[in-house]
């Protein structure tokens, strides 16, 4: 057991000798204000991103990595070195946060060896993490359990991703003597706004496969994410005076409200739906009387179904646009990301690889699927094959976002095993 933290075993005397290294490099990241930002032209799309990214330079650098650097797409780079002629395997996780929740002034909370009672957050009595309501959190009396004071969220994604490669990489520095293949780093900002992977030089970067350390349960590989649209919904009326309107007044924010009230509530939403079903989601509404926009994500498992949810879309909304021909209503469509399954099953040494190391690290595997996202999942269509690996985090975007230090510790001894596991295989043919 590492020193100072009394609770739960750790899966395996290396996971114990990462944990507290792993919690003090969380603590500490997740009190920088990383939120990222909607829709804005630059990248990255708030500058704070940065102040992690560069405080995670000087740290790898201090570990000996003299390569790392911050590149022209706002991403940490850094190479470990690593056995000879094994293929190159890249490491990635993101340093923003989401806009969803409030980011700023993160005061994180460790509660040693969890007694198993309800957990009340201190800055807002009405946020209480209650293991009745959730199984995970259930499973885990006696961990060492991170939260934040209610107020914010914690942050866990994705700078417990960030703290486990940090800490799987100053195992390594520290322990010349352990098997690894050459692994290359990359921290990326704006994941959360969809553009995690956008100008991700890949050439650069140099690696013949990679994980992104951005999932949840302990043991978890995500193989499979949703295929993803985004959809902006631009509605303009008439403005008048309201003492003279009318007659003449055709009000944008009703339309509005009118189109998102007749999308289906009872299926098709991500609050009534799980596993593979999509949805379509409106996730933010503004405007006045004169014009209001309305932003949505479409997601599904199956493209033709992700299809199938647009055209819905569209339909509802020429309906607002025939029942008032004053107004007019106009639908802008964007690609966001692609089901990545198909392009890592093209190479199934890629998830062998992570599931011998999740095994190695003491934990049971097991495949998952994400109703979401990853950088993985664009980087996977341009070609570098990135299923998303737990990190131990749980109740993402939420101010009751919680993590495990033991999962945590077990997550980062996954990253140190992995780059094990691919100096075993087969070292050519990639
Ligand atoms: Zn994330």
């Amino acid at each position: 057991m590492a020193g100072g933290l009394a609770g739960a075993p750790f899966a395996t005397t290396l996971a114990a000798e990462l944990a507290d290294d792993v919690l003090q490099r969380f603590l500490r990241y997740v009190r920088i204000d990383t939120q990222a930002a909607y829709r804005t032209p630059q990248r990255p799309s708030t500058e704070k991103q940065l102040d992690l990214s560069r405080l995670l330079v000087e740290e790898l650098r201090e570990l000996g990595l003299a390569d790392a650097h911050l590149n022209d797409a706002a991403s940490v780079f850094a190479s470990l070195p690593g056995q000879e002629g094994a293929p190159v395997v890249g490491l990635i996780a993101h340093v923003d946060t989401t806009p969803d929740v409030v980011g700023a002034g993160v005061s994180p909370i460790v509660h040693r060896a969890w007694s198993g009672a309800r957990i009340e957050l201190p800055g807002d009595s009405r946020q209480v993490l209650d293991p009745e309501q959730l199984p995970a959190l259930a499973e885990r009396v006696g961990h060492d359990i991170v939260t934040s004071d209610g107020t914010t969220l914690l942050g866990a994604d994705d700078k417990a991703g960030v703290a486990e490669i940090m800490a799987a990489v100053a195992y390594l520095a520290r322990h010349p003597e352990h098997p690894r293949a050459p692994a290359r780093i990359a921290f990326t900002v704006d994941e959360e706004v969809g553009r995690g992977a956008e100008d991700f030089d890949l050439d650069g970067f140099g690696a013949d496969v990679a994980y992104t350390l951005d999932g949840t349960g302990l043991g978890e590989l995500e193989i499979e994410t949703f295929s993803a649209k985004s959809i902006r919904v631009t509605i303009r009326g008439l403005s008048v005076h309201p003492g003279t309107a009318k007659g003449k007044l055709v009000n944008a924010v009703k339309l509005a409200s009118e189109l998102v009230m007749s999308l289906p509530q009872d299926r098709l939403s991500p609050e009534t739906t799980e596993a593979r079903e999509g949805y379509v989601h409106p996730h933010r509404m503004s405007g006045n009387a004169e014009k209001a926009v309305v932003d949505l994500i479409a997601r599904d498992h199956d493209d033709a179904q992700l299809e199938a949810h647009v055209d819905l879309l569209r339909t509802l909304a020429e309906a607002v646009a025939t029942r008032e021909p004053r107004a007019q209503v106009e639908i802008e469509v964007r690609d966001s990301y692609r089901n990545m399954r198909p392009y890592i099953e093209q190479d199934p040494r890629v998830v062998e690889a992570a599931l011998e190391a999740i095994r190695r690290a003491g934990v049971e595997p097991k495949l998952a699927i994400t109703r979401g996202g990853t950088d993985g999942a664009v980087l996977s269509a341009r070609g570098l094959p990135t299923p998303n690996l737990f990190t131990g985090g749980q109740e993402y975007h939420s101010v009751r976002e919680w993590a495990s230090v033991q999962d945590m510790a077990a997550a980062a001894a996954t990253v140190v095993e992995l780059l094990g596991v691919w100096t075993d295989g087969p070292s050519s043919g990639v």
